[in-house]
């Protein structure tokens, strides 16, 4: 199939993006990388008489580390993301659940922005930025606000963001101050494909070696990314080797509601999950234990 007739806006700054979107309302909708937007449009289950390009709006494509935060601008592409020595350099696990994205033409038009607008429950970005505790830079009509990630994803393909606003950047927090390992592991059913479960750890110790900070998120597992609050209870506190880490995995997967669809039904996402959870508490642990981040 073919998209419906849109046309196309080319404004070059927040502001005439958000004015675009005050004057079309809902007949109007942000054209970012296109790697979701389009095949909607395509497959009609969308229809928009008019798309905002930001291509060419001012402040959305840039890295920048500042002291202990990266701030990484909405349409910045997720294959930038994946070669960038800043990330790499202060948080891989941002280029690792990069490069589990689609393929590397998906990645080579696809946006940071454009992935965590489109709340995808079986998407990576979202579940990183949960875990990591980012927050979302937004305009709007009445002006700019933050709004954390535990707050932004509202369920299947939806946020907190509304029609006339701008994701204008992300902003991921630098650990400091501890050693902490972060990483993210996934099940697809071949190399590209969304994940049937995935996890992401973030993991922090004292000079002493016991846990002192945890954040385990989920993608897959339910209508939006979901952080594993009593596991992250049940680890914070302790010395990792005093933890049966696959007893906890356990009982946290068993928690769950995954989905129970064509791809794998709900029990067989569950035992995912429960070898997931235990391999990414695993290797962030371990990751934190062989880290210089003091
Ligand atoms: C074959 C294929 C495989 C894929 N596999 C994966 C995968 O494994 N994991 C994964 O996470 N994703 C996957 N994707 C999706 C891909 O990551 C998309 O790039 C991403 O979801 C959307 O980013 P985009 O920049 O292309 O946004 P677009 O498609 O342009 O836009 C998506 C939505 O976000 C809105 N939007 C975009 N930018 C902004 C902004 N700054 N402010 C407000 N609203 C905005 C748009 O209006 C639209 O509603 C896949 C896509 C394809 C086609």
């Amino acid at each position: 199939m073919k998209c419906a007739p849109f046309r196309v806006e080319l404004p070059s700054t927040v502001d005439e993006v958000v004015a675009a979107l005050v004057e079309h309302g809902e007949d109007a909708k942000i054209l970012a990388g296109g790697q979701s937007l389009i095949p909607m449009l395509a497959m009609r289950l969308a229809r928009f008489d008019v798309l905002i390009d930001v291509h060419h709006v001012d402040g959305l494509a840039s890295i920048q580390l500042d002291q202990n935060t990266i701030r990484i601008g909405s349409r910045v592409r997720q294959s930038e993301i994946e070669r960038s020595d800043v990330i790499k350099r202060h948080l891989p696990v941002l280029a690792e659940a990069t490069a589990l994205i689609g393929h590397f033409q998906i990645r080579n038009r696809g946006t940071i922005g454009g992935s965590l607008v489109h709340a995808d429950p079986a998407a990576e970005y979202p579940a990183v930025a949960l875990a990591l505790g980012a927050t979302f830079e937004v305009t709007g009509p009445a002006g700019t606000r933050v709004i954390p990630a535990a707050d932004f994803f509202l369920g299947y393909w939806t946020t907190a963001l509304t029609d006339d606003e701008v994701l204008v950047a992300i902003h991921f927090p630098i650990p400091e101050g501890k050693r902490v390992g972060m990483t993210v592991k996934e099940v697809a059913r071949r190399h590209g494909d969304f994940a049937l479960a995935g996890a992401v750890a973030s993991i922090g110790l004292d000079p002493s070696g016991a846990i002192v900070e945890t954040a385990i998120a989920l993608f897959s597992a339910a209508d939006q990314p979901l952080r594993l609050t009593e596991m992250e209870a049940a680890l914070t506190g302790h010395s990792p080797d005093s933890l049966d880490i696959p007893a906890l995995s356990a009982a946290a997967a068993a928690g769950l509601a995954p989905g129970d669809d064509l791809h794998g039904s709900a029990d067989f996402r569950r035992h995912l999950f429960r070898h997931l959870i235990a391999d990414v508490a695993a290797e962030a642990i371990t990751r934190a234990q062989e880290a210089t981040n003091v």
